[in-house]
């Protein structure tokens, strides 16, 4: 798709329009089914300073943890008896052990079940390593494709630096999940036909799209949060432009709209639901945003039932 054509779809295509194109679309391509990833958010440790994420390094308010490999097996097994299809170990950008994290990828494997992986930019050769040691996705958002905004918000990074690590990723053979947020100060709604794009591009197997929510810890605190109805638009069009993807109802969606979030994403295209399995006592910790919602096994049932899908 051209540029021209996604900011038409984005920004002049009535709603019901472009969301029926957009659940035709998926029929055809990926049919009722919804993928569920079982999420595990094994550390809020984090080197980086990203200026709208509660992780970032200078946040003192949060009390750091890291679960051991037992802890994050059992969260393992309950995702997996629950009948998830994947397990998603996510965690801050942090120095984590690789040969550990190649331990526990091998024993989530032998549940016989999928892995993907969301831990930042790594090393070349860490990341290596946990490929050859199951892992078969990665997941790394670029966040937002106007590099000066991504400069602005990822102090001492660059947008470049981002896609090269999701262009070696793809070279290690991973499957690459990338994504955005909308609505983050000074973001320009234009930018969004670059997201489209970049992704387009990267020919990413997953693309996410959430909207910005403030956190009460990081510079940006007093900033509203992103727009939902956009968000919706930015995952129909998505479905039109990446007709392979998968496409997540991301938990920001389910966070600012807790009643139907989640099933307006799967109607708009999204076929893919992440609840979470985080240990209760380590989930409050994990706040990259405020008031972050937490998709139960309970909530994917209900949106897969509310949009009418399997
Ligand atoms: N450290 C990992 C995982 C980051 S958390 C990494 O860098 O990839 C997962 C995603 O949460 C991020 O990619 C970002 O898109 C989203 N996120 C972080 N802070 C947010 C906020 N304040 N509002 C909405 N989404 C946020």
């Amino acid at each position: 798709m051209r540029r021209a054509e996604i900011l038409h779809l984005l920004f002049e295509t009535p709603w019901e329009e472009l969301r029926q194109r957009a659940a035709a679309t998926l029929a055809r391509e990926k049919g009722s089914h919804v993928f569920v990833r079982g999420l595990i958010e094994f550390s809020n440790q984090c080197r980086r300073n990203c200026r709208y994420c509660g992780l970032r390094a200078p946040n003192r308010k949060l009390t750091r943890y890291a679960l051991d490999a037992d802890e994050i097996l059992a969260a393992a097994r309950e995702a997996v008896a629950g009948g998830v299809d994947t397990i998603v170990l996510q965690s801050g950008e942090y120095a984590v052990d690789a040969a550990w994290l190649a331990g526990v990828i091998d024993a989530i494997r032998c549940l016989a079940v999928p892995v993907t992986l969301s831990v930042g930019e790594q090393p070349a050769a860490a990341c290596a390593l946990w490929r050859e040691a199951g892992a078969e996705r990665f997941l790394l958002k670029h966040e937002t494709a106007d590099a000066d905004l991504y400069a602005a918000l990822h102090p001492g990074h660059t947008l470049a630096e981002r896609v090269a690590q999701l262009r070696l990723l793809r070279r290690l053979g991973y499957e690459i999940g990338s994504g955005f947020m909308l609505g983050l100060p000074g973001h320009r709604p234009e930018s969004l036909a670059d997201d489209i794009l970049l992704a387009q591009e990267l020919g990413v197997e997953m693309c996410g799209v959430g909207p910005f929510i403030a956190q009460a810890d990081t510079p940006l605190a007093a900033q509203p949060s992103g727009p939902v109805d956009l968000t919706l638009r930015v995952m129909a069009v998505l479905r039109l432009a990446l007709p392979w993807a998968n496409l997540p109802a991301t938990t920001a969606l389910a966070t600012l709209d807790p009643n139907t979030g989640q099933a307006e994403g799967l109607r708009a295209g999204g076929n893919v639901l992440m609840p979470s399995f985080t240990p209760p006592r380590y989930r409050q910790e994990y706040r990259i945003y405020d008031d972050k919602n937490r998709v139960s096994l309970q909530d994917v049932r209900k949106a897969v039932e509310a949009a009418g899908r399997s």
